[in-house]
């Protein structure tokens, strides 16, 4: 359990009353395998995952992060705890538009004290992962869809983070480029170890997943449909 949710309940206001987006969610992701969670649009997925990645904090229930009990941290610690632990990639790049494939690793990094040429080594490492070494000096309006969310993951295990959370990366990609998409996360995720969350309303996505878990109005299910 390098990622575990444990009785997570967040509501939102709502008019006069309050809305259930996790309604008593448990969710235990292991290291090196990939756990996706499938449902339709507003059943709570984007919710789930904001919660892991501790940019909202739950009405009740815990998240541990690598042992670390992350709710009830002071906001400077939470920052730190993200920092160190967790690769987040959402639905759509956000690449800066004036940086290389290169650069937009090396950003990461820089931040965080590192030598510039171990970044600069790791940055090329990483972009080699994702089958991306020759495009290392693009910037991101010569870069295929398909690329952009590569470089958009590649960018998120800069800090070799124990788990990573993902939603929705396939979104804005035809099929074939989508299944491509979800095949390197899986391997990187093996390769790597990470505790991996894939947030998809893509049944079709679930046969490299290790885990299938189902969220219907803010329950989450077991494995309701199998990978
Ligand atoms: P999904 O990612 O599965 O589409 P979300 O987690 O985005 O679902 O949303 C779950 C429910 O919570 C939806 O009914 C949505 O409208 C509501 N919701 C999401 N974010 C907020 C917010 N910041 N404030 C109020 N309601 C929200
Ligand atoms: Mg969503």
């Amino acid at each position: 359990m390098t990622l575990l949710l444990d009785d997570i309940t967040l509501t939102y206001p709502d008019g006069d009353g309050r809305l259930t987006a996790l309604d008593r969610v448990d969710l235990d992701v292991p290291a090196g395998g990939l756990t996706a969670v499938v449902g339709p649009s507003g059943s709570g997925k984007s919710s789930l995952l904001a919660v892991a990645a501790t940019l909202v904090t739950p009405d009740s229930g815990r998240v541990v992060i690598d042992g670390t009990e992350a709710t009830g941290l002071r906001r400077a610690d939470a920052a730190e705890l993200r920092r160190r632990t967790l690769g987040i990639v959402f639905q759509q790049p956000n690449l800066l538009p004036s940086l290389t494939a290169l650069e937009q690793l090396q950003l990461m990094a820089h931040l965080d004290g590192r030598r510039p040429r171990d970044v600069r080594d790791a940055a090329r490492e990483l972009l080699s992962a994702v089958g991306l070494a020759d495009q290392a000096h693009r910037r991101p309006h010569q870069l295929s869809g398909g690329q952009r969310q590569r470089i958009n993951i590649a960018r998120a295990l800069m800090n070799a983070p124990r788990v990573l959370l993902v939603d929705e990366p396939t979104s804005a990609l035809d099929h074939e480029r989508g299944a491509a998409v979800l095949e390197l996360l899986a391997r990187l995720t093996r390769e790597r170890g990470t505790a991996t969350v894939l947030v998809t309303h893509d049944p079709g996505h679930l046969g490299v997943a290790d885990q299938v878990v189902e969220m219907v109005d803010g329950r989450l299910t077991g494995a309701a449909v199998s990978p």
